[in-house]
């Protein structure tokens, strides 16, 4: 029987939202879901591991990246290069495994284009309130890329039209919840399945 291939998520949505936090409880969860490492050329913050958190990378070396078509999507975001390595996404799906990845909305819209197929969640504020106060609260950044930040977090907010699904991130615990239901009801969906089926079920 021919195997299923993996899901492409794509979990993305404004910044400060959580998308990092949810993504990580979602990891400690005894679930078959792979994750995608990002490459950025921003510096790591404290604790952060290299081909852990991300692949952190020099300027030049994420241009050649780019130029030898390495990244699935990528996008500049506050004044670095965020991007997905493509062959671990690849490798991953074809393997029968799901991948999450975690991106902001650009990079989300791009991937769009190229899996139609994906499973595109948006993760929603509680209020705008709550998110400066987590992009405050995070302590990492100072007040100018703060104010940015909310900026384009207002503009990304407006992108959740685009999604097939919207998460409230209210309490991680019952986010990582929604997600995990959301993805057993993709692999219900009849479209993915109607190839495992074709000798019992007519097709027309
Ligand atoms: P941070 O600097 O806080 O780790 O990430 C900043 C933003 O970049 C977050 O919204 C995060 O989701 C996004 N991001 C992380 N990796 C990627 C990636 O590979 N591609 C894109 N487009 N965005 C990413």
């Amino acid at each position: 029987m021919k195997k299923e291939k993996g899901l492409l998520i794509v979990l993305s949505g404004p910044a400060g939202v959580g998308k990092g936090t949810v993504c990580n409880a979602l990891r400690q969860e005894e679930t078959e879901i792979q994750y995608s490492v990002s490459a950025t050329t921003r510096s790591p913050r404290a604790g952060e591991v290299d081909g852990v958190n991300y692949f952190f990378k020099s300027r030049e070396e994420f241009e050649k990246m780019i130029e030898q078509d390495e990244l699935l999507e990528w996008a500049e975001y506050v004044g670095n290069y965020y991007g997905t390595p493509i062959d671990y996404v690849r490798e991953t799906m074809n393997n029968g495994q799901d991948i999450i990845l975690e991106i902001e909305v650009q990079g989300a819209l791009k991937v769009r284009d190229k899996f139609p197929d994906g499973v595109f969640i948006f993760l929603m504020p509680p209020s705008l309130a709550e998110l400066r106060s987590r992009i405050v609260g995070r302590g990492t950044e100072t007040e100018d890329v703060i104010n940015q930040r909310m900026t384009v977090a207002k503009e990304e907010i407006d992108m959740m039209k685009k999604y097939d699904y919207v998460v409230e991130n209210d309490e991680v615990h019952l986010a990582v919840e929604r997600i995990k239901s959301i993805v057993t009801a993709e692999h219900c969906r009849r479209e993915r399945l109607i190839e495992k089926y074709k000798e019992l079920v007519e097709v027309d």
